[in-house]
């Protein structure tokens, strides 16, 4: 079969190599879409520590079973399904609480795709305990998405919503996007989203965000504050910035929740108010991830329509293409918001 291996920093090869042999417990995959993740460009780009190459990447994954295991009783070849990453231990304090994104396992680095190979190749193998059957009329591009939206629906999913809530989302990159909608499945009364590219500005509101603002701008902070109430806003950091991280909480007023979503890669950031904290009794949620019950309502959503995933795909590639995908979102090209390499 064809395999699309990172064999070093900024390299990957497309090689022939031997369809995986299966465990008694796993099934093999017919790779048919896979989202490329910020995760895999910094593995690619050698920023992300603990992993060596060789490697096939590609944790965002869907396909159609092709073989399965002499135990695996749940699916059946020629099932279309849907691939929850997560490997998981089953015994540690966390996994009892069905809270896989936290297992203790391997420090819950343990992935398809990072720590035994992954999608970007014809044909995968994963446990067959990971997958979920697609039932819903969806395209696999659409059910690569899966993955993108278990994340933010595992944030959402830790914080109250009011009536009348405003949230404000920083950063509408492909979680910003849906956390749009999601805030409006929660019947958010106010969305404002603060996004300095013109393309996500435009798309958010098309996402149902009310007011966009540019942080670009000498007037942002005081035209921003005009539509802002004032308590108890929920404020999402989906940037991944040291400087987002900072205006969440400068954005946030009292009993407001501010949720920090993105990773910040230099995680401490200086300037963090936590005298604002504690007087105005802020609530800083952090999320990582998701749990196999995020995943089954984020499978759930796109299939029932009621999150659209399909403008947050702006670039498909075929396998042998990968390299130029990797390159066009590492270097954020072409107004790229998601790219899936389809098969
Ligand atoms: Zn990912
Ligand atoms: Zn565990």
């Amino acid at each position: 079969m064809k395999a699309a291996v990172w064999v070093a920093v900024e390299k990957i090869k497309l090689v022939e190599r031997d369809i995986p042999t299966l465990r008694n417990y796993e099934v093999l995959v017919k790779s048919r879409a896979v989202g490329v993740c910020g995760t895999d460009i910094h593995i690619f780009t050698g920023q992300y520590p603990g992993l060596n190459p060789p490697r096939v990447l590609g944790h965002e994954a869907c396909g159609e079973i092709a073989k399965i295991g002499s135990d695996v009783t749940n699916v059946d070849i020629g099932d279309r399904v849907v691939v929850d990453p997560i490997l998981w231990c089953g015994t540690c304090s966390f996994c009892k609480k069905g809270q896989y994104n936290l297992c203790t396992l391997n420090g819950g680095k343990r992935l398809i795709g990072y720590s035994q190979d992954g999608a970007y190749a014809e044909f995968f193998a994963s446990p067959a305990t990971n997958l979920h059957r697609i039932t819903g009329n969806i395209s696999f591009e659409e059910a690569a998405l899966v993955d993108t939206l278990a994340c933010p629906i595992n944030a959402i999913s830790k914080i109250k919503f009011n009536l009348n809530e405003t949230v404000i989302v920083i950063g509408a990159g492909s979680a910003g996007l849906l956390f749009i909608q999601l805030a409006k499945l929660k019947g958010a009364q106010t969305i404002v989203v603060v996004e300095p590219n013109e393309f996500r500005r435009n798309t958010s509101t098309k996402m149902g965000a009310d007011h966009v603002f540019d942080p670009s701008r000498s007037d942002f902070i005081e035209t921003i504050k005009h539509v802002l109430p004032e308590d108890e806003i929920i404020v999402i950091e989906a940037a991944g910035t040291s400087e987002s991280a900072r205006l969440s909480l400068e954005l946030a007023s009292k009993q407001s929740t501010v949720v920090q979503y993105g990773y910040v890669s230099d995680s401490f950031v200086d300037g963090f108010d936590l005298g604002k904290v504690v007087l105005q009794e802020l609530r800083v949620v952090g999320s990582v991830g998701y749990t196999a019950w995020n995943y089954k309502e984020a499978l759930s959503l796109i299939e029932s329509n009621r999150i659209n995933v399909k403008p947050l795909i702006t670039h498909t590639f075929n396998l042998e293409q990968i390299h130029e995908a990797f390159q066009l979102v590492h270097m954020q090209h072409d107004n790229v918001i998601k790219a899936v390499i389809s098969q």
